[in-house]
């Protein structure tokens, strides 16, 4: 078989936020202010002040205002909830943004449901889950909708494909699921409890993993010519690993050795080049469209509170 197709999203992100610097500019052309994105960070964790940094940083760059709000892990549910009030009354912001995980004594559920839905960005409050389910317009989580983009623009079929999706989690696997149903696919959402797992996940035409285990889908997993899209970002350190893991890859193994450290996905990288007809590397392929597709929700998000366009572009 020939070499399968690599599906890249660093080149796709980069497309997608030069179209949402037009559309701010556009929006500004058109006398209005430009969308602004207040970024909520509760606590020290390490990984979510990297997270909101770029997101920060990648406002920035396209014309977005950012505006973020650092509270201390203390932070209580009463007291974020009322930082969330605050900001959806706020004229100024168009999208809000809670950076996830937040600490053990606050409900994830109950902030979510105090963002309105107008400024829910992410598309996880239970309005815009609802509206995702039920067919109406509303804002779609970032990195599934990454996914159907990077899908169209490669121009893969998705009606009447076969589409298998490993995860059910709130933020993947689950909205991924809503959309390639809306757009016809036959949906499988398979998960820890699924049976015969790898045959199930070989029914695939379009073969989505979000389960958050290194290299767990093998080739044995994968339909020869398979669309293979690899959603997970696991850090190796090892170096046995790491040469079980990249065998065709000795930069990798290196890169392991030199710095600590190196990414994979949920999808064995020596598995997906045996057997796919397309696949998302790890790192550059689903991971860059998140923040991109943030950034086109939030100009969404701006164009309909000014009443200067419908936010089609939530929706694929
Ligand atoms: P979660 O941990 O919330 O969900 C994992 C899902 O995988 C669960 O539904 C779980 O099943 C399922 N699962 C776990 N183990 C197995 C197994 N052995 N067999 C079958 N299913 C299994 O993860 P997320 O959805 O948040 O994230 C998944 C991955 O995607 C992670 O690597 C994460 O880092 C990455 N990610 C990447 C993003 C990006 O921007 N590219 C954004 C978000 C996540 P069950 O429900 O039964 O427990």
């Amino acid at each position: 078989m020939s070499a399968p197709r690599r599906l890249d999203g660093k080149v796709l992100a980069d497309v997608l936020r030069a179209e949402t610097a037009a559309g701010v500019a556009a929006l500004q052309a058109q006398g209005h202010a430009p969308p602004c994105l207040a970024a909520v960070l509760v606590g020290d964790n390490a990984a979510s002040q990297v997270y909101v940094r770029n997101k920060v940083r990648a406002c920035r760059e396209v014309g977005i205002i950012p505006v973020e709000h650092r509270l201390p892990a203390n932070t209580s549910q009463a007291e974020l909830l009322s930082l969330v009030r605050l900001l959806d009354a706020d004229p100024s912001v168009d999208g809000i943004l809670v950076q996830m995980p937040l600490p053990p004594a606050i409900d994830r559920r109950a902030v979510l449901e105090g963002i309105d839905p107008a400024k829910d960005v992410d598309g996880f409050s239970p309005v815009n889950v609802g509206r995702l389910w039920s067919g109406e317009k509303g804002f779609v989580p970032c990195t599934p909708l990454g996914v159907m983009e990077l899908l169209d623009r490669s121009g893969i079929p998705v009606e009447g494909a076969e589409a298998v999706i490993l995860g059910r989690s709130e933020i993947v696997g689950k909205p991924m699921a809503a959309l390639l149903l809306r757009r016809h696919a036959t949906v499988t959402v398979a998960h820890s409890r699924t049976r015969d797992l790898a045959q199930v996940s070989a029914r695939a035409d379009i073969l989505v993993a979000a389960v958050g285990k290194p290299a767990f889908v093998t080739a044995e997993f994968i339909k020869p010519g398979a669309t293979v899209i690899d959603v997970g970002i696991n850090t190796v350190t090892n170096e046995a690993q790491a040469r079980a893991f990249f065998p065709h890859d000795p930069a990798r193994v290196e890169t392991v050795r030199t710095k600590g450290s190196t990414l994979v996905g949920d999808v064995h990288p020596a598995g997906v080049l045996e057997r796919a007809g397309a696949y998302t590397p790890v790192p550059g392929g689903v991971g860059p469209l998140t923040v991109a597709l943030l950034l086109r929700n939030t100009l969404a998000a701006a164009r309909a509170r000014r009443g200067a366009h419908r936010p089609a572009e939530t929706r694929p």
